[in-house]
């Protein structure tokens, strides 16, 4: 198979256009058979339910190349059982996780060309998401939905190796108990759009969150996990019924206990505590794990020993390691690597 003439290694995180895309269509009860469709576009009627109010959810995944040049995806079943959780949350009807699975075969096997080779820092991020489609005014949840997965080349999250970020404590809220907080929807992006934009203005990277309800715990930033790691190297990641289950980090937690052999601990974690760790990471799939440098609340700073220069390490041994095992130079667990046939 040809690769598409694109340079790996310049692309950014953007959307490229690839060949096909998969769309199953939900009416009468039921989904279709699927698809796999060239065009790009969608059409929807004016007063469809995803528009007027935000009826949807979504995943994300890559798709890349490993070191003996095999196209693979990471842990999808994850994806899959974490899309069923986010669309009974939102009354979307469940897509079946074998469907959800035999989709993602597909559409990464029609983009083949666009799977970025070993080495090239650049993979085939999959998108897969789910939304109503059908006129809604009253409110309620849609009859129609459409299913669907689409790709795009991504480059390398750092260029040049990753450097520590700055970040703030956010006075604006994420999630509130009992609220949407766990699961992968569109309107917690929406309404987090007001707080980063505001961030980058001032200066920083990303906005930590805290607890709605008391704002002492920490729970994560817009899209990634936070993971500290103690000064006697202790893993340690916050637990909060409105974080969204990060597969990363998940991942991570079973690579410090099983290949680092660190002991690691979800918990509660609060803003006071934060100031003794020795190393802080955002994890998420798009980057594995961004060092986080410092954190500034309100004026005051938190400045973490690795420094502004490099990731700290436990964390960088995290990293290799999972990254090493995304990309089968380092034995996997069963099951997390998943072959596109
Ligand atoms: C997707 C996402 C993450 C990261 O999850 P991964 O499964 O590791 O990619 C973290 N937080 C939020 C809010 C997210 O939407």
């Amino acid at each position: 198979m040809e690769k598409k003439n694109i340079d790996w290694g310049n692309i950014g995180f953007g959307y490229i256009q690839t060949d096909y895309r998969y769309v199953s269509y939900f009416k009468d009860g039921k989904w279709d058979d699927g698809q796999l469709t060239e065009d790009p576009n969608i059409v929807l009627n004016e007063c469809a339910g995803v528009l007027q109010y935000a009826q949807t959810i979504f995943e994300g995944l890559k798709a890349y190349t490993t070191s003996d040049g095999r196209i693979v995806v990471f842990r999808p079943d994850l994806n899959a059982e974490r899309m069923i959780q986010s669309a009974e949350r939102l009354k979307i009807p469940v897509f079946p996780k074998e469907r959800f699975l035999d989709a993602v075969q597909k559409v990464v096997r029609a983009n083949a060309a666009y799977v970025p080779p070993y080495g090239s820092g650049a993979t085939l991020y999959v998108r897969p998401y789910s939304f109503g489609c059908n006129p809604v005014i009253g409110v309620k949840p849609a009859d129609e939905y459409q299913f669907r997965i689409l790709t795009t080349p991504v480059g390398p999250y750092f260029k040049g190796g990753a450097k520590p970020i700055t970040i703030r404590v956010s006075d604006f809220d994420r999630a509130a108990p009992h609220g949407t907080g766990h699961i992968k929807a569109g309107l917690n992006y929406a309404m987090s759009l007001f707080a980063i934009v505001d961030a980058h203005e001032q200066g920083y990277d990303e906005n930590m969150y805290l607890d709605a309800a008391t704002r002492t715990k920490v729970e994560e930033t817009g899209g990634a996990n936070f993971l500290f790691v103690t000064k006697d190297n202790k893993v340690v990641t916050p637990k909060s019924n409105s974080i969204l289950p990060s597969i990363t980090r998940r991942s991570l937690i079973q690579v410090a206990r099983e290949y680092l052999g660190l002991e690691a601990e979800e918990r509660e974690i609060t803003l006071e505590e934060v100031k003794d760790f020795a190393e802080c990471g955002l994890c998420g799939t798009a980057a594995v794990i961004s060092p986080v440098g410092k954190i500034v609340d309100h004026g005051k700073e938190i400045c973490f020993p690795a420094g502004m220069e490099k990731m700290g390490p436990v964390t960088q041994k995290l990293y290799d390691t999972l990254t090493g095992i995304q990309m089968g130079t380092i034995k996997a667990p069963e099951g997390w690597i998943v072959e596109i046939a």
